[in-house]
C-alpha cells in the first residue's frame, strides 16, 4: 500500500503506468490466484482472474490485455495449449507462464510456445512484481527507477548506484533493496521481508535474512552512511535519519 506522504513524482509516474495496465491472471489454484490478484491490485494494476482453461481462453480473446499470467496446468485446457493457440492467432500480448515445472526441457517448451517469461512456483511476490514491470515496459517508456536519498535502483537493468557509484548486488540483495526502496520509513518485519524476498515463511531459526542485510549494508555503506536501520524486536526500516532506536 502506498503511503500518501511518501509519494514522489516518480511514484506518481509509476502509479500512472500501473493504472493503465490490465493484467489477466489464469490460474486454478485459488491459494496462488488470491495472492497474485490481491497483490497486483494493491500495486494499482487492473486485474481480472479466470480459474480454468475455457474461461481463460474466452478472456484472452475478448479483451485487450497488457500482460497475461498463465498457469501451465489448468482444468479444461492447459495453459501451454492456450498459449500456442493464442500465438497462432498472431496475438503478441506478453505472456508469463506460471508453473511448478522447472526442468530445462519444460522451460524450453514454454518459451518455444511463445512465453515471454517463466515463473516457477513457489515464487516471491517481489520477484513476480519485478518481472511484471519489465514485461509491461514499452519501447520509448522511461525505465522505472526507485530512488531513496542518493541510492538508485533501475528495475529493468537491475543496476544499483549510490552517489553515482555503481554497486554490484546479488539477485536476492537486489530484491531486498527494492523492497526497502518501495517502503521508505516503514518498519518491515522479518516475516514480511522473508515472504517478499524468499517467498517462504520465516521460521525464526535461520540467519539467512541477517546475513543478507549485513552484506547489503556493507555494500551500500561503502559510499555513504547507514540507511537500513534495525528496529529491535520488530524488523528493519529504510531511514537516512534514524534518530533513536525504538
Ligand atoms: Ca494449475
Amino acid at each position: 500500500m502506498m503511503n500518501v506522504e511518501s509519494v514522489t513524482a516518480g511514484d506518481a509516474a509509476r502509479a500512472k503506468v500501473r493504472r493503465m495496465s490490465r493484467i489477466l491472471v489464469i490460474e486454478d489454484e485459488s491459494r496462488i490466484s488470491d495472492f497474485v490478484v490481491r497483490g497486483l491490485t494493491e500495486e494499482g494494476y487492473r486485474v481480472e482472474h479466470a480459474a480454468d482453461g475455457l474461461a481463460g481462453w474466452t478472456a484472452m480473446q475478448s479483451n485487450q490485455w497488457d500482460l497475461i499470467l498463465l498457469d501451465w496446468w489448468l482444468p479444461g485446457e492447459d495453459g501451454i495449449h492456450l498459449l500456442r493457440r493464442f500465438r497462432q492467432k498472431n496475438r503478441s500480448t506478453p505472456v508469463m507462464l506460471l508453473t511448478a515445472r522447472d526442468a530445462v526441457p519444460q522451460r524450453v517448451e514454454g518459451l518455444d510456445a511463445g512465453a515471454d517469461d517463466y515463473m516457477c512456483k513457489p515464487f516471491s511476490f517481489e520477484e513476480l512484481l519485478a518481472r511484471v514491470r519489465v514485461l509491461l515496459r514499452r519501447p520509448g517508456q522511461d525505465s522505472l527507477t526507485l530512488e531513496y536519498s542518493d541510492i538508485k535502483a533501475d528495475l529493468a537493468s537491475q543496476r544499483v548506484s549510490r552517489g553515482g557509484q555503481p554497486i554490484d548486488l546479488t539477485a536476492k540483495e537486489f530484491l531486498l533493496l527494492t523492497l526497502f526502496l518501495r517502503n521508505p520509513g516503514v518498519v518491515l518485519s522479518r516475516t514480511r521481508i522473508f515472504d517478499g524476498v524468499w517467498g517462504e515463511q520465516y521460521d525464526g531459526s535461520s540467519n539467512t535474512l541477517e546475513v543478507h542485510i549485513k552484506e547489503l549494508r556493507r555494500k551500500l555503506e561503502a559510499y555513504g552512511p547507514r540507511v537500513i536501520q534495525t528496529r529491535r524486536g520488530s524488523g528493519y526500516m529504510l531511514d537516512a535519519a534514524p534518530g533513536d532506536e525504538v
